[in-house]
């Protein structure tokens, strides 16, 4: 057995909510431990773009209650309203503490669903944006001294008197306890690669969803979460795929918004390609074999690259060929597409954008929401890229309050539990909106570690 620890805070998961909870816990000036189950930190989010939803920031002066309508419509109606609303509210000042961190937005991005360009967006010239900010926080908390423990496994939660004590970890084979005299935050992510949470709550077919995000999405902290008596919110509305993945690499692709076109395995399109990639990949699901193919020509690939998607969703594998006949071959032959039918559809679509700059089949009008003018396909190379509906990340999660305080079944607040980031549900409630999943991440992060640090010390923890 490993040596006993005792702290004011431990926080458990090393994402985006965890080090910024981190962050915030030593800048109280209170002690902090943070532990990783794996041997890096970052999990989803140093795998993402980092789209940032944000407003009233010196890239963006749209004002909160723009955001809120935004966001609410979004979330179809149907959220936890107070944490949309304190999302809006916190979103300037977290936006001035993540510039002081050193994390240093330099445009913004207009995606399907919002009126205003709210996604803040890194420079993405030496990493993708996820990686960076999790570089830059991880710096933040070195050089505040605070205790990080990587491939150090939560395995369990400590509870004394109904307060939550402390965490019991696994570290190379060894179980150790860390006690925590003020509060233990969860920000271990989400349950996107635990397929029992899926088929309890999913809707069928879920399952099929492949998943792209870190490996720590275990569901760890829902597990922990509900051993205590959390309560869980809009756990079945939140399972669904938000983007496509080529199921050989697990490497996600997004070209339709550069402008390529979606195909089934009859060759045919099947929706409307500039919609919201979660409505793309739900129509995705009920084709044959949950299987598509995107194909684009060589200006669109290079104008894909350029985007911060693009930067980000990178190594999938990619057919090329010389013509759109020779590239229907190809996908005919390796991966049962029907040829003629695919030649055809192509061709319609480049007749739709010749003759009117609009798609007749499926009303697509832009590259991408309303943004972005339709190009053909029409200069060699063609390519092709094979996908599945995947997924960054599930909505759903334990259920907390507005101090981020996580709530039992009955709605009470659980004495020394927070949560933040993708492991809680209810702000996103039936919908989500681009961006939103960091920034809530680093937002309610940051709001657990200071609430947690500010509790006053509990009972003594002598488990
Ligand atoms: C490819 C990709 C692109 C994306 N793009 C965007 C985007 O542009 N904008 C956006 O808003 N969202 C995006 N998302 C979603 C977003 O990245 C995540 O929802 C968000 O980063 C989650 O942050 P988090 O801190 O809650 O969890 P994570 O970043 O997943 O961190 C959780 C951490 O907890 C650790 N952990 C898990 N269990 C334990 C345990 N038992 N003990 C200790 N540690 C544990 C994990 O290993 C992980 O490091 C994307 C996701 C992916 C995969």
């Amino acid at each position: 057995m490993a040596e006993d620890q005792d702290f004011d805070v431990i926080v458990v998961g090393a994402g985006a909510a965890g080090l910024m909870a981190a962050v915030e816990v030593a800048d109280a000036g209170a002690s902090v431990c943070i532990v990783e189950s794996e041997d890096e930190v970052g999990g989803s989010t140093r795998l993402s773009g980092a789209y940032v939803t944000l407003c009233e920031t010196e890239l963006q002066l749209g004002s909160r209650e723009e955001l809120l309508e935004d966001l609410l419509h979004s979330h179809q109606d149907d959220c936890q309203e107070d944490l949309s609303r304190l999302y809006v509210d916190e979103a300037p000042g977290t936006w001035r503490r993540l510039d002081e961190l050193g994390v240093k937005f330099v445009r913004t991005f207009q995606f399907a669903h919002m009126s205003k360009p709210w996604a803040h967006e890194l420079s993405g010239e030496s990493m993708g944006g996820g990686a960076e900010i999790v570089a830059c926080l991880k710096s933040a908390l070195m050089k505040r001294g605070v205790t990080l423990l990587t491939s150090a496994r939560a395995v369990r939660l400590m509870q004394r008197e109904q307060r939550v004590t402390g965490v019991e970890i696994e570290k190379e084979g060894h179980r150790s306890k860390l006690h925590a005299r003020r509060g233990v935050v969860i920000t271990t992510g989400g349950f996107t690669r635990n397929v029992d949470l899926i088929r309890n709550f999913g809707r069928p077919g879920s399952e099929m969803i492949l998943p792209m995000t870190g490996e720590g999405s275990r569901g760890d902290g829902l597990l922990l979460g509900m051993s205590m008596g959390a309560g869980i919110a809009y756990m079945m509305a939140g399972i669904a795929p938000t983007a496509p993945i080529d199921e050989e690499t697990g490497k996600g692709v997004m070209a339709v918004y550069a402008g390529a076109i979606a195909v089934n395995l009859a060759g045919h399109r099947f929706t409307r390609e500039s919609d919201l990639y979660i409505d793309l990949c739900w129509s995705a699901l009920r084709q044959p074999k949950a299987t598509f193919a995107q194909i684009y020509d060589a200006p669109m690939r290079t104008a894909y690259a350029d985007t911060m998607m693009g930067k980000v969703l990178t190594g999938y594998r990619e057919i090329e060929a010389g013509s759109v006949p020779e590239l229907a071959d190809i996908l005919s032959r390796d991966f049962g597409f029907a040829a003629d039918a695919l030649v055809d559809a192509v061709a319609e679509y480049n007749n739709d954008v010749a003759s009117s700059g609009i798609d007749n089949r499926f009303g697509r009008t832009n590259l991408v929401g309303t943004s972005g003018t339709l190009r053909q396909l029409g200069s060699a190379p063609f390519y092709a890229a094979v996908c599945r509906p995947g997924t960054t990340h599930f909505n759903g999660g334990l259920s907390i309050d507005n101090a981020m305080r996580v709530r039992d079944v009955f709605g009470e607040p659980i004495e020394g539990l927070y949560a933040a980031g993708e492991v809680t549900g209810g702000f996103h409630g039936a919908g989500y909106m681009s961006g939103t999943f960091v920034g809530m991440a680093l937002i309610f992060g940051r709001l657990a570690g200071r609430n947690a640090a500010s509790m006053p010390h509990g009972v003594a923890a002598d488990e």
